[in-house]
């Protein structure tokens, strides 16, 4: 048998074709037909088969206890479910509903996300679910919002092939979203006009693909934009019709931009003028100008004006809304976008609809038949989450397929938090998630091929991923754990479903009339066609040149602001994450490395995955590891302000004097060790800085120290 699914891994999507064997053996290949990996993969999709039929962590049956000096006890779905309702129920009525919260993963499907989102919001009464999402491209959202109107990605895969210049900032598209860098590759190759300029302080492997270089300081992008934005008013390479029809601003970002000259910015930056000089050069003769970018933008305490001062390169050139042009951030996570539009995020309601709008909250509680009203205050965000359960504002905390006991910043402090929790719901796949050991009840979810729903990847494109495997023991899948739940609570009037098909409709209802419009999908559609990108309105398939879905947005220079304006934004470029100092005098920058996925608790299963880079390391120019007597595989302490980490030295110039990194994967469990073996986690040093606006934290930039480690 085969079947046909999405990679769970990151925002690419590709498309898998799954082989299952009449012994049970499966086997994974690239979908030649899916139109975003056109039959690749990369080396964790190729090997995504062994996380399933590894099933030897597998949580398997719903566990409880009673207090955390008992041990965990086997129990039935419904006694975990009857209690965690029951102390849900006392803690809402003792303290508010805001006493208690999900948080929720990108890895989660497009239903389970809306289920959550409906029964905080629309039935518990508070906004408190926030997402792991918000870890890694709630900038870009805002930044979005704020020039375009509305969280919506422009562009699509296919651009790729119509650009001729990419300015890729801040990301590693090589390792981190490899079957987008293979179609840039293989664009390149055919075209050999084609530019790539890579911005990042670290010599990754896109950068060393890439016809230029910008080695820029940390923190320092927007001054780099900005310098090329002055360029480009200066040597008139401009859109002025666009600017006077379609976008507001100008005016204020060209004396903004004007403030700075350019050896002034590449003093800042500390690059040469040349490379500025050249990028500006290539952006302004394009055909075909793609940026793409990740965390090196979205992971700032000013991610948002980092976001805004890229997209602004796009509206004041006019790049934007033709083909090969626009801005094009790249999601980490399978499903952040579909997150985005169901409403999992604290601020957010389904279908873009805003918290705060008096007028949204209404569509979706009439929709809903909610008891309460909806909160009108943005819930807790991802971090804000954890600071509320350290003061135990926050009672009750339920933790969705995501390990913020590795993934979190400052994580030290979230350690404390779960630790002193009056009461944590952790539902996950795998006992590999080291937060399961903080867990009052334990909820074991189906995994990948165990349970079907939909996923929209970066480019807006939806697809179906059918069951294919039973989960193994009692493990259930998660959008029926959520209505189970639901019902215990008492709202099973509106939690009635039987399959995630009929959630999916629901769904699909409420973006009637919206700009995330996907009326016209339902699970029959998404088979017969594999995937549609939104929106696509009911009826729209039988309009010519419509029947995939929507390729681009603002083809007609529209945009979803009140005005239909684009906005410019003049944006300062100051930086304001932790300063460093004589006692912590590096920055640290953490990261991925090519072969494993966020905290492991898959790619760490895979032996062929764990050959690329077995250990954690920390990268260090050598002259700052001279400067500390520090050799190549010397094992070292990184301290900070909130922690410690102790890796082995891995001396490169690959990072500039000033900057170390730090893989992000590591946590504790996978070590294999208690006691120090939380030494390997990069987020012990991380800050919990977060952006103002986008409320995602500062993980590009901690002030650390490095010495030589010696057992004392
Ligand atoms: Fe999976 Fe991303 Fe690799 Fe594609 S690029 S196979 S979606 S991990």
């Amino acid at each position: 048998m085969t079947h046909q699914t999405t990679c769970c891994y990151c925002g690419v999507g590709c498309g898998i074709v799954v082989k299952q064997e009449a012994n049970g053996r499966l086997t994974v290949e690239g979908d030649k037909q899916h139109p975003s990996n056109k039959g690749m993969l990369c080396s964790k999709g190729m090997n995504l088969h062994y996380t399933v039929m590894d099933q030897s962590d597998r949580l398997l049956y719903p566990q409880m206890r009673l207090n955390r000096n008992m041990p965990m006890q086997r129990v039935s779905w419904d006694a975990a479910l009857e209690r965690t309702a029951a102390v849900f129920r006392t803690f809402i009525q003792k303290y508010g509903p805001d006493s208690v919260a999900f948080y929720v993963s990108g890895q989660c499907l497009t239903e389970e996300y809306y289920l959550v989102n409906k029964l905080i919001k629309g039935f518990i009464g508070s906004n408190n679910i926030d997402t792991n999402s918000r870890l890694c491209m709630s900038s870009a959202v805002v930044g979005y919002k704020l020039s375009l109107g509305e969280d919506s990605v422009p562009v699509c895969y296919d651009d790729i092939e119509e650009a001729d210049v990419f300015l890729v900032q801040g990301a590693n598209p090589a390792w981190c979203h490899p079957i987008i860098w293979r179609r840039i590759e293989a664009h390149k190759a055919a075209n050999p006009n084609v530019k790539i300029i890579c911005v990042d302080p670290r010599k990754t492997d896109t950068a060393r693909s890439s016809d230029l270089h910008l080695p820029i300081r940390p923190g320092t992008d927007i001054v780099l934009n900005n310098a090329i934005g002055r360029l480009l008013i200066e040597n008139g390479d401009i859109d002025v019709d666009f600017i006077t029809n379609h976008a507001d601003g100008f005016t204020a970002y060209s004396e903004q931009v004007m403030q700075r000259t350019l050896d002034e910015a590449a003093e800042i930056c500390g690059i040469n003028a040349d490379g500025i000089r050249q990028a500006a050069d290539w952006i302004g003769r394009s055909k075909g100008f793609l940026s793409l970018w990740t965390m090196g933008l979205n992971q700032s305490v000013i991610g948002v004006n980092k976001n805004l001062a890229l997209i602004n390169l796009h509206l004041i050139t006019g790049r934007i809304g033709k083909p090969g042009n626009g801005p094009f951030s790249l999601t980490g996570q399978p499903n952040a976008m579909g997150g985005r539009e169901t409403g999992g995020l604290a601020n957010v309601l389904p279908a873009h609809r805003d918290v705060t709008n008096a007028a949204h909250r209404a569509e979706v509680e009439a929709f809903w038949n909610s008891p309460v009203k909806i909160a009108s205050k943005p819930g807790l965000t991802a971090t804000e989450m954890f600071e509320a359960l350290g003061n135990t504002s926050l009672k009750a905390i339920w933790i969705i397929n995501t390990n913020p006991l590795v993934s979190m910043p400052d994580v030290n402090a979230v350690e404390k938090a779960l630790k002193n929790a009056r009461f944590v719901v952790v539902q996950d796949v795998s006992s590999r998630a080291d937060t399961v050991q903080f867990a009052d009840v334990v909820l074991p979810a189906a995994a990948w091929l165990e349970k079907e729903g939909t996923m929209t990847n970066a480019e807006r494109r939806i697809a179906h991923l059918p069951k294919v495997l039973d989960a193994p023991g009692e493990a259930l899948p998660d959008s029926e754990i959520i209505w189970r739940f639901a019902r215990k609570m008492g709202f099973g009037d509106a939690f009635p479903y039987e399959n995630t098909s009929e959630v999916y409709d629901e769904y699909a209802q409420l973006t009637a009339g919206t700009n995330v419009d996907i009326t016209g999908v339902n699970y029959a559609l998404l088979k017969e066609k594999r995937t549609i990108q939104w929106p696509y309105r009911k009826g729209e398939g039988r309009k010519e040149g419509r029947e995939e879905g929507t390729k681009r947005l603002f083809t007609d220079h529209t945009f979803y602001t009140p005005n239909g304006r684009a906005q410019i934004h003049a944006v300062p470029d100051e930086n304001t994450s932790e300063p460093t100092d004589a006692d912590f005098p590096l920055v640290l920058t953490t990261g991925r490395i090519r072969d494993q996925w966020h905290t492991m608790t898959k790619t760490g299963r895979v032996a062929k995955l764990n050959q690329h880079s077995p250990q954690p390391f920390l990268q260090i120019h050598p002259d700052d590891a001279r400067a500390r007597n520090i050799e190549e595989g010397q094992l070292i302490e990184v301290r900070g302000r909130r922690g410690e980490v102790r890796v082995k030295a891995q001396l490169t110039d690959d990072v500039r004097p000033g900057l170390c990194f730090l893989p992000m994967h590591w946590g504790k469990v996978l070590s294999g060790k208690s006691g120090e073996s939380n030494l390997n986690r990069a987020n012990n040093l991380t800050n919990a800085l977060v952006d103002p606006r986008s409320k995602e934290p500062d993980f590009k930039f901690s002030a650390v120290e490095v010495v030589p480690f010696s057992k004392p």
